[in-house]
């Protein structure tokens, strides 16, 4: 049975994140605080390095490494030779995307959300190939035009990428709606899922990406240095790595190698060991809390918090969407968004601040300032809330 977040529930997955004890972390989108058990998996791991040598203590680690791939699988309700361990989400997506043939005149569909990373490399990929990008709009509503993708759609649209949570803010796209369109269409979908894995349930099936790229330490409370890539089984050969290792290939003659079939093509030979392991026992850990459950308390906290910033003087929340996940975007009038995420953290509070260029195509559109970003997880209270929202109160106050 998937948890239902009692407060009891929720002292004691605070007992196990030592974190909660020194700061109120509301960084969660940036890197959430880690529970104990993926704290103790990686430092065991290491010790086990240290003791008996790196490539002995891989080998007895090879069912831990084993069960990261089936805990990713499950999770995505893909096959474990579709997941590829990756050491962040932006190489993941990278390998996908560098990877994939594009021809001259091919149009490649990207989301308004689009971060940085994803679009800066879509722009080289198109310099090289000749392939065009082309920007999905956004609804009033701000998430992606599912209408406009439909009228956008025609023989050349030769991959669609989204970003279902963006960086800078609130808004779930529906992913599974483009989703449709990408299967009617039968065209390659690229979901960049790095703020809504952790947060919310993620089915590969019931979305119908093609790909789909993710990081550790954001919701999923894994080590940083840690990612992972999903490649449908029917894809997976026809994308050719940008970079290939003695893993992801083999030497078969002077004049030849082999790339391996499975989604392991994406990996490196050489990775954080610990981390991967680490990556595992995060995502069992949410497995186990059920992702439904995790979405279902995360939602109601960061509303909470969202009315309690719209109450505050000079200060605007930026969210937008219909559906709303864990993080919260805002500025005020009085204070620079970086001058006031160090006087939070003077209070230990933790937060990030999103500048326009992570999303520039959105922060153009919607004419966004800098912002500090509060991305409640679901060990964080209401009580958290309220020391928050004075914390902020007072220093605004203190500011004018
Ligand atoms: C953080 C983030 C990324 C990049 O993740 P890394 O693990 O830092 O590479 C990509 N997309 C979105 C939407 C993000 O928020």
């Amino acid at each position: 049975m998937p948890a239902s977040f009692s407060d009891d529930l929720v002292s004691s997955l605070r007992e196990e994140t030592p974190g909660t004890q020194h700061v109120l972390h509301f960084n969660n989108a940036g890197a959430s605080l880690p529970p104990q058990p993926v704290v103790d998996a990686q430092m065991h791991h290491i010790r086990r390095e240290a003791e008996i040598g790196g490539y002995e203590a891989k080998e007895e680690a090879e069912e831990k490494l084993e069960d990261t791939y089936d805990a990713i699988a499950t999770m995505l309700g893909c096959q474990e030779h579709e997941v590829a361990l990756m050491q962040n989400a932006t190489r993941a997506w990278d390998m996908a995307f560098y990877g994939f043939p594009f021809e001259t005149g091919d149009r490649i569909l990207i989301s308004r959300a689009a971060y940085a990373s994803n679009y800066i490399a879509a722009l080289q990929v198109a310099e090289k190939t000749g392939a065009s990008i082309e920007v999905i709009p956004s609804t009033e509503i701000g998430e992606v035009d599912v209408d406009a993708l439909r009228e956008m759609m025609d023989e050349r649209v030769a991959m669609i990428t989204l970003t279902h949570v963006p960086t800078n803010g609130g808004l779930v796209n529906p992913a599974a709606e483009v989703g449709a369109i990408a299967r009617d269409w039968d065209v390659p979908y690229l979901l960049d899922a790095c703020q809504s894995a952790g947060q919310m349930p993620l089915d590969v099936n019931d979305i119908g990406c093609t790909m789909l790229s993710a990081t550790g330490r954001k919701y999923l409370r894994g080590p940083r240095g840690t990612g992972f890539l999903y490649v449908h089984e029917d894809w997976i050969e026809r994308i050719t790595p940008p970079l290939l290792d003695l893993h992801a290939a083999t030497w078969t003659g002077p004049e030849s190698y082999a790339i391996r079939p499975d989604a392991a093509r994406f990996e490196t030979f050489e990775t954080y060991v610990g981390g991967m392991v680490g990556l595992g026992v995060a995502v069992r850990y949410a497995l186990d809390l059920g992702l439904e459950a995790i979405f279902e308390r995360l939602q109601p906290l960061a509303a909470t918090l969202r009315t309690r910033l719209d109450a505050l003087d000079g200060v605007t929340v930026h969210d937008t969407g219909t559906t709303q996940c864990g993080i919260t975007t805002f500025s005020t009038d009085r204070m620079d968004a970086v001058d006031l995420k160090q006087k939070l953290r003077e209070r230990r509070a933790n937060v990030s601040v999103s500048s326009p260029p992570s999303t520039l195509l959105d922060a153009t559109a919607r004419n966004l300032p800098k912002m500090v970003r509060a991305s409640v997880h679901y060990y964080n209270t209401a009580d958290e809330i309220e020391t928050f929202t004075d914390h902020l109160q007072k220093i605004l106050h203190d500011a004018s």
